[in-house]
């Protein structure tokens, strides 16, 4: 299985009230067609961490149409791994979609739990809890949190800066746990601004994990949401349809479509220093679009 790596750096002009922006594009989506970009670059550590401790196995969690589980079972296939997925919800042990008959059928052994277990998963002692519960060992399994949020997570998104040469002057990325942009915080040098957009109605959570993963200051911008988590609403349905025809870069609306939005109200609202390289990272997540 091929991974385009570095991905590509695109310049895209989008035109809109008889204005032009120009900016660039991180192709982050373009790495894999089963791994949605930025779930690659947080598990590559994690992957790393297991078998430098000699484990084989990888343990994780999410939710049932979640991106993060679809590339799990791909990248643990990559690299001859073996995975198990614990999934959100009970009720959802017949397979029943097609996100979990994916992961079933390329070898991830599903577990279903019920939302009140899931929703400990950010206590500590969770990860002892959950292996407790399904008689697994901690010796034997690697264990990576909803999201692939841990250091490891982080630190593999550093690779982005390297990979840009740190060739710009404003990074912006969506974000769903922080993980991504705590990570890009990390490996970004001082004078270059990384700006995060919640895809959240409630960004607690994602300060939360920023702080956890990173000591750096941060910009979150919080007004893009759109209703919340995988919420839409026909302006950014006819933005994100807008943007593809433009520029032939397919957007998501539980991510991307959010973020890109944002990006272009900030350009609208002249809020980039004139003459500034802007690049807007595309965290993937398009093959998965129809379905969450
Ligand atoms: C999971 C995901 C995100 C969120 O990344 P975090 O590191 O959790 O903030 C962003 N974009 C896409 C396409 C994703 O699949």
């Amino acid at each position: 299985m091929h991974l385009y790596l570095p991905s590509p750096l695109q310049e895209v002009t989008y035109r809109t009230d008889g204005k032009e922006y120009t900016f660039c594009v991180k192709r982050d989506d373009l790495i894999h067609p089963d791994i949605s970009g930025n779930k690659w670059r947080k598990l590559n550590r994690n992957m790393e961490k297991a078998r430098e401790s000699g484990k084989n196995t990888i343990l994780t969690i999410g939710g049932a149409f979640s991106n993060h589980i679809r590339a799990t079972v791909a990248v643990t296939k990559m690299v001859a791994m073996n995975s198990i997925g614990v999934i959100r919800g009970e009720e959802l042990n017949n397979y029943s979609n097609e996100n979990l008959s994916f992961a079933s059928e390329q070898g991830m052994k599903l577990y279903f739990v019920s939302r009140d277990f899931y929703s400990k998963r950010y206590e500590t002692g969770f990860e002892k809890m959950l292996m407790d519960k399904l008689g697994l060992s901690s010796e034997e399994i690697y264990y990576v949190p909803e999201g692939g949020a841990n250091n490891e997570g982080a630190e593999g998104c550093g690779e982005i800066i390297r990979e840009l040469n740190s060739d710009f002057d404003y990074l912006i990325t969506a974000c769903g746990t922080g993980t991504t942009f705590a990570g890009l915080l990390n490996a970004t040098s001082k004078g270059k601004e990384v700006i995060g957009v919640s895809v959240l109605k409630d960004s607690a959570t994602i300060h939360q994990k920023i702080i956890e993963l990173s000591s750096k200051d941060y910009l979150l911008m919080e007004d893009y949401h759109f209703g919340g988590y995988a919420k839409t609403a026909q302006d950014l349905k006819n933005f994100i349809h807008d943007f593809q025809t433009q520029t032939d870069i397919p957007l998501d609306y539980v991510y991307t479509g959010k973020m890109f939005y944002g990006v272009i109200d900030l350009l609208k609202r002249d809020y980039f220093e004139s003459g500034s390289k802007i690049i807007a990272l595309h965290t993937g997540g398009v093959a998965n679009a129809g379905v969450v």
